[in-house]
């Protein structure tokens, strides 16, 4: 059923407390943490505690939960120390862009300058 957790999801098992992660902001509905593998100064992603392979299902499944990832990657740029003059908030979305973990996540980048258009 839409939204609910799925087994073989690693970030799902991050929600669980299943996988460790290096967790920087938790509300209700969501989790930020560190990327393991960071491409700027910067590089958390917030996910909804709930699953959607991508943003746009959970957009349109749970308008109001989008709004949430997007509010709390805010909140995460504007804590984090390093992000500096301004940041980045990218969806990557279905495999030809490069996502790679089927669990809606945004990724708050910054810290660094960062290019346009991006790679
Ligand atoms: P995607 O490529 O847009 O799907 O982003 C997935 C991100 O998850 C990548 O930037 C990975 O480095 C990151 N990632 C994968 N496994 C872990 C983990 O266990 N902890 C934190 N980040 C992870």
């Amino acid at each position: 059923m839409a939204g609910e957790r799925q087994a073989d999801c690693l970030f799902c098992k991050i929600v669980a407390g299943e996988v460790p992660a290096t967790v920087v902001r938790e509300t209700d509905t969501t989790v930020a943490f560190r990327d393991i593998n960071p491409q700027a100064p910067t590089h958390i992603l917030v996910i909804p505690k709930v699953h959607y392979p991508d943003v746009a299902a959970l957009a349109a499944a749970e308008p109001q939960m989008a709004a949430d990832i997007l509010r709390e990657s805010a909140e995460v740029a504007a804590e984090d120390k390093t992000v500096g003059s301004g940041y980045r908030i990218v969806f990557n979305t279905g495999s030809g862009a490069g996502q790679t973990v089927f669990h809606a996540h945004a990724h708050v980048l910054g810290g660094r300058g960062l290019n346009w258009p991006p790679g």
